[in-house]
């Protein structure tokens, strides 16, 4: 059975908890990651143990805490993973990180790694050594991703990619303008047509649907066509 430690979020104090062997956390009261390994622990055995003492810490405060910290000062370091060096470990001693193309670097490594599936921060945080990504620069790019909703966290220590910054630069001229050739269309047409004939016939030439109706509801609004009956339009 696994058991779960109970620690305090640096940023705002609240307590939570997580699986013994997790390195990293997200914090549910304030979005902080937090380093387990740099936390003081109190150990438990069971989820529903750990849930009480979380609820007790917060509403009584650090002494109770502090006491199950040193009632459990040994169990937590065993159960502690021993701790990776870092790139800022090795850049102290080394040369200066490379900052040039940061960005470029965890975008691939989360495309790869957390592309429609789950990946724990644990993992990126052993990753950042080979793409040579300093942990807390990334910790911060991950919240700011996850606040401009291109990435998310299924569960407190895992993260996901949902959509990438280039699907959605892609996207924005996908949507075009067609109420000029929806004019000609019914023009040819003999000036009525039905809804479902136009969609057809755009996307018989490579126009998306959405294009379509939003050019229809365009001159609609604009007065250009009518619905004569429903699923059917004509020029005014
Ligand atoms: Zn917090």
């Amino acid at each position: 059975m696994v058991s779960l430690l109970v620690f305090a979020c640096p940023q705002c104090r609240h307590f939570t908890n997580a699986p013994a062997g997790q390195r990293h956390r997200r914090c549910s009261y304030c979005g902080k990651i937090i380093d387990i390994t740099k936390a003081m622990c109190a150990v438990f055995d069971t989820p529903n143990a750990a849930s009480a003492a979380v609820r007790e810490f917060n509403a009584r405060g650090d002494n109770e805490f502090l006491a199950a910290v040193e009632r459990s000062k040994d169990r937590v370091r065993a159960l502690m993973p021993s701790t990776i060096i870092g790139i800022e470990d090795i850049s102290s001693k080394g040369k200066a990180p490379v900052h040039v193309g940061k960005r470029k670097m965890l975008m691939e490594m989360l495309e790869k790694e957390a592309r429609d599936k789950p990946c724990s921060l644990d993992h990126i945080s052993e990753l950042c050594r080979e793409y040579k990504l300093e942990w807390f620069w990334v910790e911060d790019e991950l919240l700011k991703l996850a606040d401009s909703g291109l990435l998310v966290f299924p569960r407190p220590w895992t993260v996901q990619i949902v959509q990438s910054s280039e699907k959605k630069m892609e996207k924005a001229p996908e949507k075009t303008d067609v109420s000029r050739e929806i004019l000609a269309t019914l023009r040819e047409a003999g000036g009525t047509s039905s809804v479902k004939e136009i969609l057809s016939q755009f996307e018989a030439r490579g126009v998306n649907q959405t294009s379509v109706e939003d050019s229809l509801d365009k001159l609609m609004q604009s007065g250009a066509i009518f619905e004569p009956r429903p699923g059917v339009v004509s020029i005014v």
